[in-house]
């Protein structure tokens, strides 16, 4: 069943919760990511959050406000954020979460269904504003490397990953993987014979995010 409006706001919600209930301690702590402390993980999410406040207002007045200036002003909002005090840098996180979470309750019908750009480039209706959040906060929460697992995030949220990673996985090179879980299955399209992989959905989906699981299958190249 492919993903709805509700479905993405409900999981950025539960991401957003999982994330700042696993961020009280250890800022300087190395998360999941290389080269990246916790604190810079979370000073990328909370600058995320104030990008997409800026697609929900593009979508509500049709006035373009892309998500960020210029990689240069992306990278600063990390540096300068990381270096926070931890109170403060806590308080973006929750700050920037609710404010994207009453703009988008605030938008009408046709207001979702407006365009606006992705940071990638990518032209989307407001609609995928939930799903890019929602995204961010589930898998960095995990990143964090503090309390959270993929085994914490709701199935139908990793089903909805994996057809996300595997159609963008689709369209570049790399290896054939036939990933199968006991509820769902995918191929990963690719040169050669298809490895096997059968693992529980939480495994795939870390596997397919190129976050280390441990498995014998090849592994993939970056994914955003
Ligand atoms: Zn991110």
């Amino acid at each position: 069943m492919p993903r709805t409006l509700d479905d993405a706001r409900r999981w950025a919600r539960l991401g957003t919760e999982l994330l700042l209930g696993a961020v009280d301690t250890g800022f300087d702590e190395p998360s999941a990511l290389p080269g990246w402390t916790r604190a810079h993980l979370v000073a990328h999410v909370a600058a995320n959050a104030d990008a997409l406040l800026n697609l929900v207002h593009w979508a509500a007045t049709g006035e373009a406000t892309p998500m960020y200036a210029s990689p240069e002003e992306r990278a600063r909002g990390i540096e300068r954020g990381r270096a926070l005090p931890a109170a403060q840098l806590t308080a973006w996180l929750r700050d920037s979460a609710h404010a994207l979470e009453k703009g988008m309750a605030a938008l009408g019908e046709a207001q979702w269904r407006a365009r606006v750009v992705t940071a990638q480039g990518r032209t989307v209706p407001a609609t995928e504003v939930p799903w890019l959040r929602a995204r961010e906060v589930c898998v960095h929460a995990v990143d964090l490397a503090a309390t959270v697992t993929f085994a914490d995030l709701p199935d139908d949220f990793l089903t909805a990953l994996c057809d996300d990673v595997v159609a963008k996985r689709s369209a570049a090179p790399g290896p054939a993987v036939a990933l199968r879980a006991p509820t769902a299955a995918w191929d990963l399209p690719g040169e050669g014979e298809p490895t096997l992989l059968t693992a529980e959905l939480p495994d795939l989906a870390a596997y397919l995010t190129g976050r280390d699981t441990g498995t014998s299958a090849p592994a993939l190249g970056p994914w955003l």
